[in-house]
């Protein structure tokens, strides 16, 4: 296991997962009864952009940074997460950090709803098990985020929830692995909304991949798209995916209007995004 998300953390495609997560997370909100959320994949939950990691890359300033500057208020698709992310920022001095999946998630919950998180890496999981150490509406299990769809779905404490799948895609075959995983995390919890992000780095294997879930006979697929440029060059991270199973009622439109709104921020003319059904409903 080498890859760490502290390199890539607040990067583009980082910006595009948490907001669309932070809209679906809002739609689960709009109605009273409690929900769960499993994020299967869940790196350390905060991150320091400032430390070692992030400095090295400085991913980050063609994503979040980009974002910093626009002032509260100016498009509400944005503002539920980016307020998140200024609270986390003024919480820590003003430093520069910024939530991962797991506390911007853990930031959304009500009373009576509940986060569980997997992650396999023993030093990340350690570092997540002690930022929700005095959290009891989350969980921390140091196991792998594939077995935990079969072992802990469908949840216990609620009818409705939402699995976010957000692998590495260190292996060969992890395309295939998060489509077999969403196979049967809908065949456990029907009811559920699954979000899986994957790469865009060329077409052949994101086509495969939703063409894998088509042959299975999935229903109500939605692919969110932000391509910085035409995906031409594999060795490149070119654009960023999400696939929704189940999107809640209004999240296409939303998603659009978000797409839109992060290509200005962050894309230029060769930047595209695109929201498409994979398959209807
Ligand atoms: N979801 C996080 C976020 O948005 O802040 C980022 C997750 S990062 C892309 C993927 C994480 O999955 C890494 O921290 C890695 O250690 C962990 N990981 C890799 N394979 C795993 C597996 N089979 N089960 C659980 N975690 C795994």
């Amino acid at each position: 296991m080498n890859y760490r998300h502290g390199y890539h953390a607040g990067n583009f495609a980082d910006v595009m997962k948490h907001v669309l997560l932070t809209a679906l997370i809002k739609a689960l909100c709009r109605k009273p009864a409690p929900f769960c959320v499993l994020d299967t994949h869940a790196g350390v939950g905060m991150y320091d952009l400032s430390g070692p990691q992030a400095r090295s890359t400085g991913e980050w300033r063609d994503g979040i940074g980009r974002l910093l500057g626009t002032s509260p208020g100016a498009d509400p698709v944005l503002d539920d997460w980016l307020d998140i992310v200024r609270h986390v920022m003024r919480e820590h001095g003003g430093e520069l950090f910024y939530p991962g999946s797991p506390a911007l998630v853990s930031r959304l919950l009500r009373p009576g709803d509940m986060l569980t998180c997997c992650e396999l890496h023993p030093q990340d999981q350690q570092s997540l098990k002690r930022l929700f150490r005095n959290t009891p509406a989350v969980s921390v299990h140091g196991r792998d985020g594939y077995e935990a769809v079969t072992a802990l779905l469908p949840p216990r404490h609620a009818k409705r929830g939402l699995v976010l799948m957000d692998p590495p895609f260190e292996q060969k075959d992890e395309f295939q692995r998060l489509a077999k995983a969403i196979i049967t995390a809908r065949r456990r919890f029907g009811t559920g909304i699954i979000a899986a992000w994957y790469p865009i780095k060329h077409r052949a294997p994101v086509r495969a991949f939703q063409n894998a879930l088509k042959d299975a006979g999935q229903r109500n697929l939605l692919a969110l798209e932000l391509t910085l440029r035409p995906p031409l060059d594999p060795s490149r991270l070119n654009g960023s995916g999400m696939i929704v199973a189940n999107p809640p009622f209004g999240f296409e439109d939303v998603a659009r209007h978000a797409l839109d709104v992060l290509r200005g921020h962050l894309g230029d003319e060769e930047t595209a995004a695109t929201v498409e059904w994979v398959v209807p409903e």
